[in-house]
């Protein structure tokens, strides 16, 4: 059945397979497009690579090269202001994210600018980009939110091996939808693509904004917690001392360091429509960026028909099966 073909009387019945950020902000998107949801969550919803998220939000830079998924990026922020107004419990910290060291697309400002923003940072860059208007969630916090809000039934420790009946199922597994397209004969094109959030406790008030510098990508939770992305094998102690350098304090001491293995599209736009009849994938590098704008326009699909000229170039199928 294609998504055109749900538009029958009676709620339509979606069941959506995996409860990280993006399972869960379909099944909010879906909720509120009326359709009658059921979530199933191998173990237990934000549990998944969602969990070892830096969670840096902003919208395309002015001056960025366009690709497929630019329209999608363009409803970013909107996305997410939005959800803030509309689910209880969703929180965006607009704090802003300094960049240097790469291309100077955006607001670029000087050094004693710079020295406002991050007092306390030591090596100030005589000119950084200054993104305004780019912020950070706690993505866990944000997935629990949008399931709650969702209305949905949710089946908490139920792996799905075989698809559920229902008049469309989304996968949203992250790296393992390809996993649960193969029975349907797709090799969907989606790599893990590890990684490691480390987290280190210091000093309330250190890194005000999103630090974004060569070798150091650093921002602070709002529990005080600083959050470093980095390549598996990073010597955890070696970015101990980066932060202790930048930041010039002593006070910095590692928490863990975590891997998480992010779905990767091969070509890293999102991979998202039907696959076959009555299945849908929903599978995205940056999901939480992408979450509300990518989210909505699925439900929108799913339940309305309306088909989504943001998504038309990020179909599954453009990518030749291998
Ligand atoms: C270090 C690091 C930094 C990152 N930084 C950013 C960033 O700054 N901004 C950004 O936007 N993104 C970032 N990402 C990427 C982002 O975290 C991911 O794109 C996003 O979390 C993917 O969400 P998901 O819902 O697709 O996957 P997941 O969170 O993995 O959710 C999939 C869910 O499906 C469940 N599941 C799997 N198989 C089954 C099954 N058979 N049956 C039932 N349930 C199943 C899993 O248990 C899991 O809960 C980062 C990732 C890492 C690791």
């Amino acid at each position: 059945m294609a998504a055109t073909d749900l538009r029958h009387s009676g709620r339509v019945e979606v069941t959506v397979v995996g409860a990280g950020i993006v399972g869960c902000a379909v099944a909010y998107e879906l909720g509120r497009a009326g359709a009658a949801v059921t979530v199933l969550e191998r173990s237990s919803p934000g549990s998944g690579v969602t969990a070892q998220s830096f969670a840096w939000i902003g919208g395309p830079r002015e001056g960025d090269p366009p690709d497929a998924s630019t329209p999608l990026r363009r409803q970013v922020l909107p996305g997410w202001r939005r959800w803030e107004r509309d689910v209880p419990g969703v929180r965006v910290r607009w704090h802003g994210a300094l960049t240097w060291g790469g291309p100077l697309r955006g607001e670029v400002i000087g050094a004693a600018r710079v020295r406002a923003l991050e007092p306390r940072l030591r090596d100030v860059p005589g000119r950084a980009v200054h993104l305004a208007d780019h912020g950070s969630v706690d993505p866990v916090a944000v997935t629990r939110a949008l399931l709650r809000a969702s209305g949905a039934r949710v089946h908490e420790r139920t792996a799905v091996s075989s698809l559920p009946a229902a008049d469309m199922v989304v996968l949203a597994a992250g790296v393992d939808t390809a996993r649960l397209c193969a029975p349907l004969g797709i090799d969907l094109p989606v790599r893990p693509s590890p990684a490691v959030l480390m987290r280190f406790a210091a000093p309330p008030g250190l890194v005000r904004t999103l630090v974004d510098s060569p070798g150091l990508e650093v921002r602070q939770a709002a529990d005080g917690t600083l959050l470093v992305p980095t390549a598996v094998g990073a010597d955890a102690e070696q970015v101990r001392r980066r932060l202790v350098a930048a930041f010039g304090t002593e006070d910095v001491r590692l928490l863990s360091a975590r891997v998480g293995v992010r779905p990767m599209p091969v070509d890293g736009l999102p991979l998202i429509g039907p696959v076959a009849p009555g299945v849908y994938v929903a599978v995205m590098h940056s999901a939480i960026t992408l979450a509300p704008a990518a989210a909505g326009l699925i439900a929108a699909e799913i339940v309305h028909g309306a088909q989504a000229p943001e998504l038309a170039a990020l179909r599954p199928g453009r990518a030749p099966v291998v």
